[in-house]
């Protein structure tokens, strides 16, 4: 796979409902050089999210065409037939800029990423305190519909099985503590390249 430009890259990953986009949002808006990975998607936007900011959001045949274009870093049918993936041009614009990308994926897609960048990246694994708190959660989120919530429920008692394939796992039973040991795990990997 040939890239205009490459850097390091964190990855952030865990069952769906675990805290995971908490986490990358707050070590995005407090270091500068971290830039959040913008995937693209053929879901569709829930509340107030918007294209180009939670994600570029793409018809089924948009996304598709991006798949034989081969402009993926890594893609995956994720829920209930929906895609989501990781642009080249996404990674490529931040390392241009000077600046580390955040991926905030499933975990299959973050299994890949890793062997790709193995060297070169970070994965966390954002462990919940257990599969009944983050039911709990998801249904608190009220993002989800019934079988929706089951979906992922489901599927997160088969992710907490891969988590050992990464290089850290935090545990998220208090948001602000599981916070600051991102931070330090995120700090010792990238150094003096974390300053502004
Ligand atoms: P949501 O629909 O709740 O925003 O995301 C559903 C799941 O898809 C989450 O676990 C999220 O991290 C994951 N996801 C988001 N973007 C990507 C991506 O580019 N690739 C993969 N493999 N998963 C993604």
């Amino acid at each position: 796979m040939q890239l205009a430009s490459q850097g390091k890259l964190i990855i952030i990953t865990a069952p769906s409902g675990s805290g995971k986009t908490s986490i990358t949002r707050y070590l995005i808006n407090k270091y500068p050089k971290l830039a959040f990975s913008i995937s693209a998607t053929t879901r569709a936007p829930r509340g107030q999210e918007k294209n180009g900011v939670e994600y570029y959001f793409l018809s089924v045949e948009e996304f598709k065409q991006k798949i034989d274009k081969k402009a993926f870093i890594e893609w995956e049918m994720v829920y209930e037939g929906k895609y989501y993936g990781t642009l080249k041009s996404e990674l490529e614009r931040m390392w241009i800029a000077g600046q580390v990308p955040m991926l905030d994926i499933d975990v299959q897609g973050a299994v890949h990423v890793q062997q790709r960048f193995a060297g070169d990246c970070l994965s966390i694994f954002i462990q919940p305190p257990s599969i009944e708190e983050l039911r709990r959660r998801l249904e608190g989120r009220g993002t989800e519909t019934k079988e929706s919530l089951e979906t992922r429920v489901n599927k997160a008692a088969y992710e907490m099985s891969f988590s050992h394939q990464f290089n850290k796992t935090i545990l998220n039973d208090d948001l602000d503590k599981a916070c600051r040991e991102t931070e330090e795990v995120i700090c010792s990997f990238l150094g003096d390249s974390l300053r502004p």
